[in-house]
């Protein structure tokens, strides 16, 4: 049976508890026990999880309103991400296999909430669905087995890319061409993995003006989330509020034939099983 897990969410920068779509505020409902710093409850994510399994709602609590929700995540130490995570996706770019996952960073300040706006910054800007991983216990040297015990929950993310900056000369600059403000929407909140009914199989999908773009699921992942953490907590200590963007499968705009790119006015629509979904429009650089 699933359990009803914990979804922790950003309202309007203060952190809140998301039960059957209406909104607790943390620190008013503990009385100041964990404050109203979403960072705070990841920091201490058991005790948090502990508290808040344990919360009803009560008459007065909100329903959520979507467009108050910011990063459910807003300022993590570090943001890795994953390259050519997805066979599928490997190939239709033409892409050898890869043998030890391909890692980057976003700059954690292109993080915005799951309704924001996307402020395309060239002609060739592009979507890629993911699954982004948020840590809540210090990883170092973990092994695979043992790495899910250092995850707080997943949440739905965007890589967004612009492909002329990220490709503007050899060897590619990643990192900056996928950091641009606005460039890793996440949300809509972050839920724990026991509110799943299996973690390790997750239906995703992107629609980019009403048009089906990417369909994949995460057993797919070539370096499944235990791999990754293992393989990135050999190198580095990874904290809580850390996020992991696992890469995306096939069906983004600059592979595909005719190349299609984000235009003013198209929305992106980004879902996976169990932990819902991001809204974004896309606007022009003014
Ligand atoms: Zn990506």
């Amino acid at each position: 049976m699933v359990e009803r897990g914990v979804r922790l969410a950003n309202v309007d920068g203060r952190a809140a508890l998301v039960i059957e779509g209406r909104c607790v505020d943390v620190e008013a409902r503990s009385a100041g026990a964990f404050s109203a710093d979403p960072m705070e409850a990841l920091g201490r994510w058991e005790a948090f999880a502990e508290w808040a399994r344990e919360q009803e709602l009560r008459d007065e609590d909100p329903d959520l309103d979507p467009v108050r929700l910011g990063a459910c995540v807003p300022r993590p130490r570090q943001v890795f991400a994953i390259g050519l995570n997805y066979r599928d996706h490997a190939e239709e770019a033409g892409l050898d296999i890869p043998e030890t996952p391909m890692v980057f960073t976003k700059f954690p300040s292109c993080l915005a909430g799951p309704y924001s706006e996307i402020v395309l910054t060239s002609d060739r800007v592009d979507w890629e669905l993911e699954l982004v991983v948020v840590i809540g216990r210090q990883a170092r040297q973990v092994e695979p087995d043992r790495a899910l015990l250092h995850v707080a929950g997943y949440c739905v993310g965007q890589d967004i890319s612009d492909r002329r900056l990220q490709f503007s000369d050899r060897p590619a600059q990643f990192s900056l061409g996928k950091s641009a403000e606005g460039y890793g929407p996440i949300g809509p909140e972050v839920v724990s993995l026991d509110a799943l009914e299996d973690p390790g199989t997750l239906a995703l999908s992107c629609e980019v003006a009403g048009e089906r773009m990417q369909e994949g699921h995460t057993k797919d992942m070539i370096f499944g989330v235990p791999e990754l953490i293992a393989y990135l907590s050999g190198y580095c200590t990874l904290e809580p509020g850390d996020l992991i963007f696992t890469g995306t499968p096939a069906g983004v705009g600059s592979v595909r034939t005719p190349r299609r790119y984000l235009a003013p006015g198209d929305i992106i629509t980004s879902e996976i099983e169990g932990l819902g979904g991001l809204v974004n429009r896309c606007v022009a650089l003014r």
